[in-house]
């Protein structure tokens, strides 16, 4: 098989909010493709921003080649055009991993705390990815006893976050971009778990290191306008 059957876009086995993923000839091998398509609130709220795939994309690869030079398995391959990437195929585990450096969006509601305040230490979340349930928030019990990830996954889940928060804010900063939070995928890959999905403004939380103005999808959330220029400042500062 040449490398150009390998790369042919098979059929679409799966539409998301933001991706379309399609199968290749190769059966660990998927491509990813970013739409511009935006929805909020459990897709109540719906709409597009402009250019959004495109540096959804450009993002998520670069987290990804930062990651796996940290010594982080993800299930990025390469890069193949402006909205698609190469990834290995994943069995993903229903378990939505988000780590918290500093209160915001739900946290600040349910617990009753106010958006901003630092945490001491981070702070990791289990959410069970079920779009008919709008992605509860879980503990461990739940996941183990309904079978959506072992106590032995939960640990590893963990620990990942972690590295990969360390990581990324440690880069981010150096931006001047504050990681509020961020929400992680992962999925079985023979033998290993690998980080899947996409890392990017759809799916963290990023503030200005100075203003603390928001360049994230919360612009879009919250109607603060401005929420094309706010991706495209990401993608520029962390492509510097
Ligand atoms: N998040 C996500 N997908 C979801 C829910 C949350 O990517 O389905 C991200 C969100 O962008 C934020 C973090 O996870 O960076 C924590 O989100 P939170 O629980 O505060 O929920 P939200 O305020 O987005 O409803």
């Amino acid at each position: 098989m040449t490398i150009e059957t390998e790369l042919k876009r098979g059929e679409m086995f799966y539409e998301g909010k933001a991706k379309q993923l399609f199968a290749t000839s190769d059966p660990d091998l998927i491509i990813a493709y970013f739409k511009d398509d935006a929805t909020a609130f459990n897709a109540k709220k719906r709409g597009s921003i402009e250019g959004k795939g495109a540096v959804n994309n450009r993002v998520s690869q670069l987290f990804f080649g930062l990651l796996e030079s940290e010594g982080i398995r993800t299930h990025f391959v390469k890069r193949l055009n402006e909205r698609e990437m190469l990834c290995r195929r994943l069995q993903i585990i229903p378990v939505e991993v988000v780590i918290r450096n500093i209160v915001a969006g739900s946290m600040a509601k349910r617990l009753g705390r106010v958006e901003g305040e630092v945490l001491s230490r981070p702070v990791v979340e289990w959410y069970y990815k079920s779009d008919a349930l709008d992605d509860p928030l879980i503990n461990d019990d739940h996941a183990e006893v309904f079978g959506w990830a072992t106590a032995q996954e939960l640990a590893r889940l963990r620990e990942l976050a972690h590295k990969i928060n360390r990581v990324l804010s440690n880069f981010l900063n150096h931006r001047d971009i504050i990681l509020v939070d961020a929400k992680f995928e992962f999925g079985r890959y023979h033998d290993e778990i690998l980080l899947g999905d996409e890392i990017c403004p759809d799916t963290c939380r990023f503030w200005d290191k100075a203003t603390r103005a928001k360049l994230d999808k919360d612009r879009f959330r919250r109607d603060l306008g401005g929420v094309e220029q706010a991706y495209q400042e990401v993608l520029q500062r962390v492509s510097r």
